[in-house]
Formats: C-alpha cells, structure tokens, sequence
C-alpha cells in the first residue's frame, strides 16, 4: 500500500489548570500530529514528544527532524503491508520510540479505517469500554484531599498522587485518612534515589496499588534493588521504552506491574510485544497518559481493550484537561467507565475549525 501525503502538524492546547508533578507546573500541551492521507482516507497520530525533554529525552523538535528527513520519506517510498511492519524498518535509526510512534499510530488509524474496523480489532481488543482512573497533579494539601473527594464520587476506579520528597508521607497519611480503601497509587516521576529507602518504606504502610517509577528515569537495577526492600509492587513507567527493556525490567525482577505507553515503548506493535510477554508472565499492565489530544486518547483507549490491560488506566476524561478538544467526539467516562470511540480506526473526527485555530505550523511532505 502506498501513503500519498504526511502532514506534520504542531498544536497548541492550553489546559484548564496547571498540571504540577515532580518536574515541574505545565501550562499548555504541544502536541505533534501526523496525518497520512490515500485512497480518500486519513489516519491519525499524535506524538507525546515534550518542548523540553523533561520525561524522556525526546524533544518535539528532534522528532520533527527525524519525521520530515527519514521516517516519513522512507514510508512514501516504500508504502506498506501491514503497519506491524514499520517498527523492525524503522529500527535502522536508533531511539526515538516517540518519534516513530507519531507516525506509525497515523498507519494503523488509516489501516483500519481502510478496513473498515475499529482499531482495537486490530489488536485483538473485545471491550467495548474500559476502566480508568485520575492522576491528580500536586496541589495543597486539603486541596488536594477535596480533589480526591471529588473523583471518588465521579466513580474513578484508581486515584494516582504525584509524590517528591517532602510531599509524600504526611500527603498520604491525610488521604488515606479520609479514604481508607480507594484503589490509591502514587508517581513519583523519578524523583529519589536508593539513598532514600527509609521514606520509600515509609509508604509501605498506606497499602498503595503500587509505586511508579521512584528512582533514576532510565534505571532497571536500583529498581531491583529496591523491589527487595519494599513491600509495595513498584510499577516502571519512564524506563521501559521497549519490549525488550520491559523484557529486562520483568527479568531483573524491577518491577511487577508494567505501564503501557503507546510513545515511550516505540507504538502500537511495540505494544503487542509487550502485551504478549506481560500476559504470557501474568504481569498486571495499565495504560498512562501523557495528557494527550483527542487523537492520543482514542489511541489509548483501543490499545487499553487488550485483555492484559487488567489496571484501570490514566485515560480519564477530555474534559479534566481541556476545555475544548480537538476531536469532534467527546472522550468523556462516565462513573469511572471510559466507552471506546465506535466506527472505523480510532473512531474520532477533527473539529477542522479549533483544529486549525490551535495549529502553530504544517508541513506537507510528499514521495520524492
Ligand atoms: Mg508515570
């Protein structure tokens, strides 16, 4: 199959509120989105790619780089059999999972619209709707045990708490203090090291789902080390950027629950990978979220119905984040329920108008 055209588009979204984790307080979403158009259809994709590279070491300009001068020149050359097919072409260029995400999600959308199927048939997802949960950002203390309050009673099956040092042990005790039995994690984006067990063990005793990612954003083995020392189940989320880091994470007994992100792990094939060794050890996944537009979302909720997804996942409503979104479907759950966009690949149209109101550049690029 041949591709006639990619569109790479940059998009600015400001969020409802600020979003404060352990890296800092974010503003606004910049979010690159590829487009692939031919035989009269479009597919979709977004890349998590951040301005700065504060999660991973992506940056939206060394995507835009790497998709305009190699990955999609190569894919209007070549075309395609099947979209499982681009992560073993594309691993030629090293790295840059997030990068290469961006355009193959905008394959497998176009794909499946071409077939005719919804996305999540692709990947052998039979739900119809999956569970999900919140992730609130750093806020005050009584602030922040309001804000739990509140999406406990919009039925949210997990609430997950942006911990550091210094706002961990006393935020905790306040929470569960006033909820003794929610499904209750915490992410502390890499925010400790080993130096600190005594607070990590600390936390052992509020019986948390489990902790993500504590230490070093690219480390496997002080994370087993860790893992010895501690009764909480510790989830890798920043370090497993592959299936065969996952392979080495679960091998290294790093972690015992796994979070899928569709960009961080080098997209949706990757995904399989991944589901299928997780499944096969009877490793619990759960899908993040990197507080992506309407077309991230729907992506991560198809690849959510996969049956190891077994953790409700960060795909929570739209509408938490954005006043408005790019996509004409609202992505809203309903009592902690998030219903799977129907119709053919991600199953979500654009609001060209917003779209276009929000867009800082396109580029078009064509074959050679
Ligand atoms: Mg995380």
């Amino acid at each position: 199959m041949k591709i006639d055209q990619v569109e790479l588009r940059v998009v600015r979204l400001p969020f409802r509120s600020p979003f404060r984790t352990s890296f800092g307080e974010e503003h606004e979403k910049v979010a690159v989105l590829a487009t692939v158009r031919a035989d009269g259809l479009e597919g979709y994709g977004e890349g998590v790619m951040e301005v700065l590279p504060l999660y991973r070491e992506e940056s939206v300009a060394g995507a835009l780089h790497l998709l305009r001068t190699a990955l999609a020149p190569e894919l209007l050359a070549v075309g395609f059999d099947h979209p499982a097919d681009l992560i073993d072409r594309w691993a030629c260029w090293r790295g840059n999972p997030m990068a290469k995400t961006t355009l193959e999600l905008a394959v497998w959308d176009w794909y499946a619209r071409r077939e005719g199927v919804p996305l999540r048939t692709l990947l052998g997802g039979l739900r119809t709707e999956i569970p999900v949960g919140a992730s609130l950002g750093m806020a005050a203390l009584a602030d922040t045990v309001a804000n739990v309050g509140r999406h406990v009673e919009q039925g949210y099956r997990r609430v997950k708490l942006k911990i550091e040092p210094g706002w961990d042990v006393d935020l905790l005790r306040a929470v569960r203090a006033e909820f003794p039995r929610i499904e209750l994690t915490v992410d502390a984006n890499s925010a400790y090291t080993l130096e600190m067990l005594p607070t990590l063990q600390q936390i052992d005793e509020f019986d948390l789902h489990y902790i993500e990612q504590p230490l070093h954003w690219d480390d496997i083995a002080d994370h087993a080390q860790l893992a010895t020392h501690l009764r909480t189940p510790i989830c890798l989320d920043e370090s497993l950027t592959s299936p065969a880091r996952v392979k080495a994470a679960l091998d290294a007994r790093a972690c015992s629950v796994v979070n899928v992100k569709v960009g961080r792990v080098g997209g949706l094939e990757a995904v399989r990978r991944i589901h299928d060794l997780c499944v096969s050890r009877h490793v619990p996944m759960w899908c993040g979220g990197m507080l992506e537009t309407g077309i991230g979302r729907a992506h991560n909720i198809h690849l959510a119905t996969m049956p190891g997804f077994v953790y409700p996942g960060d795909t929570a409503s739209a509408s938490r984040t954005y006043h408005r979104d790019i996509v004409e479907q609202p992505l809203e759950a309903a009592d902690g329920i998030m219903p799977v966009p129907a119709g053919a690949g991600i199953g979500v149209t654009l609001d060209r108008p917003f779209l276009d109101s929000v867009t800082e550049s396109i580029e078009i690029i064509v074959p050679a």
